[in-house]
Order: structure tokens, then sequence, then C-alpha cells
């Protein structure tokens, strides 16, 4: 597919090709990743906005408009920012970064050398970390090369702080806070009632009580009285002084929320939701700023799942040898281009535009459902699905009149060349011409699941469902990791339909110019033909499963 495209006014039909025309818009370079929090994001809403007002639809966001706004606030380190050792002071953005602590912090310790990170056989215990200010070398490929597996213990998460050397310093980032009182409140009222799973397992991450700090080995140098080369586990440094100043301001963020009324008197005061995240995860701060072909090239091989894939072991001679080749014939056709811009095509402007689509079907097209329909942009889900957690808990239409929850997020791949995800047992999952995910279809409405499946039985070319990633207990939780979850949490019967994962998640390689357009079309036909099924029942679709016994218990999936 080209890298550019400019398609003409689209048609009331959903097709491959007004999909195009919607995507090359929506993930171009000029919206930078619409990353919540961001001008990026309200400039791609601005644009949801101007085509719902052009289809005519119904505004349900905020005082009659089609924006539904968040309270979110942004943070960040101030270059008043600085670590002192060794009688030497360095400063944030030139000599370290880090993300912003949620306020200011002083911290003060001892120095000790914690090795590579990630190197699980050869690392620190929990004494030797704890207090201490813990210098670590990136593994190779950098810190997101490494992830603890989840419950597993981190020798580290006493530590003072982190801090990780590395010749380039990412750029800095501002870190979001959604503020949603309906959400701290209920949060804390749970926990407070059930102390035992406040308890359970957090979220890990690398430990280091919040603040983890990327250096130059310049700052490491004088924090361990010696350079990282000259250092081995456990030596100890000097003492030091960490001081971060946070200045924290307003970062307007919004859903777009419109409706298509249904067309019967009394059913239309019940509606089917279609929704999808309008966000992605912006511009990149990894430095060097990597080349895009030589970077899916390497993904393709020995990345496959992209951002998903846990621990990848270093590439092979032979996996060498393809990326090469693979990197070598795309250069025949593109000069090498850096790119730090992740435009989230498939994740999840395949959705954004797909609903735009499905609602421009239903808006100029001849189908009518009698019950309502809402179709929503939810912002922020990167950031912890944002956009529906603030829809569901300041929902602008009566919570209890949605029935059901159509969720899209990435319908845009799924091609036999992609590795889509790995079932349970750890097998790797792959596309095909008829593929698509199905997740939580039955969780809530086993009549729900079974629409979908007849609906799309009925189709021109059925799908064949796959439900892999779906069963209990998967490490790879999608079932809590998109939008649909914060309706089910209220005991409203969701689908979430995805053609899956592949090697460009959550990179900048993901790209109009990779996805599957023809294949797009006829998920979202799919979904139009089950959401005008369950619009038209003359009854709500059935909850026949447990709701979970709050909306802030802890996603199970
Ligand atoms: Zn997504």
């Amino acid at each position: 597919m080209p890298l550019k495209y400019h398609g003409g006014p689209t048609v009331p039909a959903i097709t491959p090709c007004d999909l195009m025309t919607r995507l090359y818009i929506y993930a171009d370079d000029s919206l930078r990743g619409r990353e919540a929090g961001t001008p990026d994001a309200m400039r791609a809403t601005a644009y949801i906005e101007s085509q719902v007002r052009q289809l005519g639809l119904r505004p349900a966001g905020d005082h009659g408009s089609y924006f539904q706004n968040m309270s979110v606030t942004a943070r960040s380190v101030t270059t008043a920012s600085t670590i002192t050792a060794n009688g030497k002071t360095f400063r944030a953005d030139r000599d370290f970064v880090l993300s912003a602590p949620p306020a200011d912090r002083k911290v003060s310790g001892t120095v000790i050398f914690g090795g590579t990170l990630g190197d699980t056989t050869n690392e620190l215990t929990a004494d030797h970390a704890n207090g201490k200010i813990v210098v670590v070398m990136a593994p190779a490929g950098g810190q997101g090369f490494f992830r603890r597996a989840p419950g597993s213990a981190n020798p580290l998460s006493g530590a003072a702080a982190i801090v990780t050397v590395a010749t380039t310093l990412p750029k800095p980032r501002f870190q979001p806070t959604l503020n949603d009182t309906v959400q701290n409140t209920g949060r804390a009222a749970y926990a407070a009632s059930h102390p035992q799973e406040a308890n359970a397992r957090g979220r890990g991450g690398f430990g280091g009580a919040g603040l983890n700090i990327t250096v130059t080995p310049q700052v490491a140098s004088a924090l361990l009285g010696k350079s990282v080369e000259g250092a081995a586990l456990g030596d100890a440094g000097r003492s030091a002084t960490i001081n971060i100043h946070v200045r924290t301001v307003a970062a307007p963020t919004r859903n777009v929320v419109a409706i298509l009324p249904g067309t019967d008197p009394t059913l239309s005061k019940q509606y089917v939701v279609i929704g999808a995240h309008a966000d992605h995860i912006g511009v990149s701060g990894a430095r060097p700023v990597v080349e895009h072909d030589s970077l899916k090239a390497y993904n393709e091989v020995a990345r496959v799942e992209g951002a998903d894939t846990r621990n990848a072991p270093a590439p092979t001679a032979e996996q060498w040898v393809r990326i090469n080749t693979i990197k070598d014939s795309l250069r025949k056709i593109y000069p090498p281009r850096l790119d730090s811009i992740s435009n989230g095509a498939d994740d999840d402007g395949s959705g954004s535009v797909s609903i735009l689509e499905i609602a421009q079907a239903f808006a100029q097209g001849p189908v009518k459902p009698k019950r309502s329909l809402i179709f929503i942009w939810q912002m922020g889900e990167e950031k912890g699905l944002w956009g529906s957690e603030w829809f569901t808990n300041h929902p602008t239409v009566p919570r209890d009149s949605i029935v059901a929850d159509l969720n899209l997020d990435m319908v845009g791949r799924g091609a036999a060349t992609d590795i889509t995800g790995k079932n349970k047992a750890g097998e790797e999952l792959k596309g095909a011409n008829n593929y698509l995910q199905l997740v939580g279809s039955r969780r809530l409405s086993t009549e729900l699941g079974d629409i979908a499946e007849s609906v799309n039985s009925s189709q021109p070319t059925p799908f064949t469902f796959d439900y892999s990633m779906d069963a209990n207990g998967h490490p790879q939780n999608i079932y809590c990791r998109s939008d649909h979850a914060n309706y089910a949490r209220y005991g409203i019967p969701v689908i979430f339909f995805t053609t899956g994962g592949h090697a460009d998640y959550h990179q900048v390689t993901d790209e109009p110019q990779y996805i599957q357009y023809d294949h797009m079309a006829r998920v979202d036909k799919l979904v139009f033909d089950i959401a005008t099924h369950v619009a038209d029942l003359d009854h709500r679709v059935v909850v026949d499963k447990t709701k979970p016994d709050s909306p802030f218990a802890r996603c199970q999936q």
C-alpha cells in the first residue's frame, strides 16, 4: 500500500476504499500518534466530530455538544530537578530524565550497583537493594525489552530509586492523570471492604518506589565513584541526593459521543453502544530514533508480537540473515527514513474509522434499527481505559438503558502472516482470510454470544471466530485490556472484536500501508449486522451470567 493516499468523498455503504480514505487521514503523521492529553488528540477528536456532525447524528456529549470532557492533569519534571553526587550537580533533561512522580520528591541514600536490569541470574537481593539508590545497566535493546514475569517477586521493589544508564537519553515525557472522583471513591470503598484483594499482586514495574531515572554515563560514574564498565554487582557507590520538582497543568481530553435515534417509540429509549478508542501512544521518546524499515524487518522476524512480545531472545544467525534480507528488499523501495511517530493505524485507528463508516451506513443507508445506537470514540484507552471509564461512570444516557457494548479495537490486520497472539498454552496463533477474534461475548450473556455466531453464519463470507484469547486466566489478559471491560464491570454485555496482535503492535511501524482494508470492511459489516440484530430484538439481550460484585473490583479474565 502507498505511504500517502488522498481519497474522495465517502459513500453510504461500508467499503474498503472509504476505510482507506479515512485511515490515511486519521493515522497520518500530522496527528502525531493521537496521545491523550496532547493537542494532537484534540485535533483527532475534532476530525471525528466534523464527520459525525456532517452525518447529522445527535450530539450526546456535554451541553448539547458531541464532546464529553474529562478532567485530566499532566505532570512533568522541571529542569530545576537535580541529582547531586561526588560534589557534582546534574540537571533534569540534560543529564537525566524520568517520569514525573505524583509530587515533589527528595531522596538521599547510598548507591549500589545492581548489574544489568533483567539479568535475573545475577541480581541484587532485596536486602541489598532496600533503601538504596540502585544503578543498573539497561538490557540490550533498552528497558522495554525486559518485563518481570507477572506475580514474581521484584528484589528492587524496596529501592529508594532505580537509575538506569543510557548513552543517549530518551525524550522527557509528561505523566497524565485522570481525576475521576467516582472511580477514586468507588475504588477506595471497594478496597476498604476487600483488603485481601487490595493486597494481591500489584502491577509490578521496575520497583524503586516510583523513581525510575535514566541517566548519562557521566551521572552514573559520579554515583558509583567509577565507570559502570568497571563496576561489579553489589559494589557500593557514594551517597547521593535526588531532588525532583514536579509541575502539574490541565491537559484537555475528551470523548466524542453521537447517537442515531431508534425508530421505535419505546425501544428507542434503550441503546446499543458501538465504540472504539480514539487515541494511541503518540511520539516515541526512544533515542536513538529508529529507522522504519529496519525495525519492521527486525520485528517481523524476532519480535512477532511487537510490544507484547515477552522476553524475546536475541535473534539467531539464521534470523539475522532473514532480517537483513527483508531490510535490503525494502531499501530498494524506500530510502532510510527515521520514524518516531506511533501512528496507531490498527490500534485503534482501525476501530475509530470503522465506527465512522458504520455510523455513515446507518445514517445514510436503508437500515434503521428500533433501539438507538450510541457511537463513542473513547479517549485515553492507552492510558488505562480512561474514556470508557469516564463514560460509564458519567453516562450521558441512563446507564441501565445501555443493552450492550460492541467494542472494536485493532480490526485492521489478521493476515495469514500475522502472529495474532498466543493461546493459553503458549502456542502462536495466526491470522487468515476469515480470521476474527471474539473476546467476552458470552461472559455476561450467552444470548449475545449466540447472536454473534448466527449473524456471522449468514454473512456472504463468514468469519472463523478465534476464542483463544478469551480463555479464563489467559496470561495476556486481553478481556481486561480494552474499553469493553468498563461496560462489563457494570453488568452490560459486551463483545470485543479484534483481528488480534501483530509485529507492529505499539511500534512506530503501525501504519496505514500495512492494513487489510477488505478484511476490515467485512468485520465492519458483521458488526453492523450484529448491532442491527441486537437493536431490533423484542427484548434486551438476556444477562444470564454472574455480574462482577462491584464495578470497582479488579477485572479478572
Ligand atoms: Zn487498542
